[in-house]
């Protein structure tokens, strides 16, 4: 498996033998109970679905897998399951706002790290675990996850990464030394805009015993039929990241050039400021950038003159989408938009972006 390209591993990773005269992945497995006398019993407990992705997802991440049916179900799951009252948790300053607010009602301090650093002893001292995330959402700075791994280990801290902008193929957060890889597969791993989900890959055995308990406990389990449309979405995740990282370029390179746009950031440029570490940590670069338009006015005007540019939240989708960030509280500046290139030809997409935002700045301001 590990010899074998990121293509064909999202195609065949975790696959079972084939049989003569059955699918090539199997179905969802629809049971509520299950006839008693073998290792399934209750639907809440355990599915052959589950199954057949975790054992694709972990073969990807290198780790034990854990699937649940949402990125904030896989997070919270885990803050819950590694923290105890009165723990210390590093995490991202500026990363994914919900988990903040989740953590808010918990017995627990946070320290509040920005991506980029700085990160020293005093951060890590003390803690439970530091959560980074790395490219972060929406900023896309980026983090060391070796070096870091190292500090905190040695502070005796466990280190989670939240993978959800890199995807299994973009980046191998265990094989950095990270115990702990944690992602929203609602984006580009399900890839269809459909459905949401998440999962959890760890190194310790015994960790994922427990998230698999915790699981079962707490009841939030994913379905079994978003379970297979994740499973067949994996399977084209290598060409789909590589059209979307083809049209982020494209973009990237005609919109640093216009006027209307200032800061762009993608990790995959050699000019960005996040590209050295990038590079080093990441295997491959996604379709996610950011850029500042002037005015909250003139991104809704860039918006409505798009032909194929939708409004939207979320990432990593089929279709081409832009999210101004602002509107949902992020601290960022009032024009920054966070874009996710879709699977559209380049030439169609460029032509589109570019036409939009000159009609966008010829406009009369509302
Ligand atoms: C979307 C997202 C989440 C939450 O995932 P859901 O599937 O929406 O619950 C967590 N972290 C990051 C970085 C995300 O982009």
């Amino acid at each position: 498996m590990s010899e074998w390209g990121d293509g064909t591993r999202c195609v065949h990773a975790g696959a079972a033998e084939p049989v003569a005269g059955q699918p090539f992945l199997a179905g969802p497995v629809l049971a509520a109970p299950f006839h008693l006398g073998a290792d399934d019993f209750y639907g809440r407990a355990g599915n052959p679905t589950w199954r057949a992705l975790e054992s694709a997802i972990g073969a990807l991440d290198g780790g034990l897998c854990t699937v649940f049916p949402s990125g904030m179900a896989a997070i919270t799951t885990l803050l819950r399951t590694v923290l105890s009252p009165g723990d210390v948790i590093a995490i991202p300053a500026d990363g994914y706002y919900l988990v903040r607010t989740f953590l808010a009602g918990l017995d627990v301090q946070a320290r509040e790290v920005p991506t980029v650093g700085p990160w020293t002893r005093e951060v890590v001292e003390g803690a439970r675990l530091v959560l980074l995330e790395t490219p972060s959402n929406p900023g896309l700075d980026v983090c060391d996850i070796k070096a870091i791994a190292e500090l905190a280990h040695a502070a005796g801290a466990l280190v989670a990464v939240d993978n959800t902008t890199a995807t299994p193929i973009g980046q191998r957060p265990l094989e950095l030394g990270a115990d702990i890889s944690v992602a929203s597969d609602t984006k580009a791993v399900a890839g269809h805009s459909d459905v949401l989900f998440g999962h959890i890959s760890v190194t310790d055995e015994a960790l994922w015993t427990e998230l698999q308990r915790q699981r079962s406990l707490s009841g939030a389990i994913p379905g079994p039929f978003e379970t297979w449309m994740v499973h067949r979405g994996l399977g084209t995740l290598d060409v789909r990241l590589a059209r979307q990282a083809e049209n982020a370029a494209a973009l990237v390179a005609k919109l640093r050039g216009h006027e209307a746009v200032a800061n762009v950031r993608w990790p995959g440029s050699p000019d960005d400021p996040s590209h050295a570490v990038a590079a080093r940590q990441m295997r491959r670069f996604g379709g996610v950038f950011t850029f500042e338009l002037a005015s909250a006015d003139l991104v809704a005007r860039f918006l409505a003159t798009s032909r194929l540019v939708a409004s939207a939240t979320s990432f990593g989708g089929l279709h081409s989408t832009a999210d101004r960030r602002a509107q949902w509280g992020d601290p960022v500046p009032e024009g920054l938009v966070r874009f996710s290139a879709g699977l559209e030809d380049s030439h169609d997409l460029v032509l589109d972006v570019v036409g939009a935002l000159d009609r966008a700045l010829a406009s009369p301001v509302q």
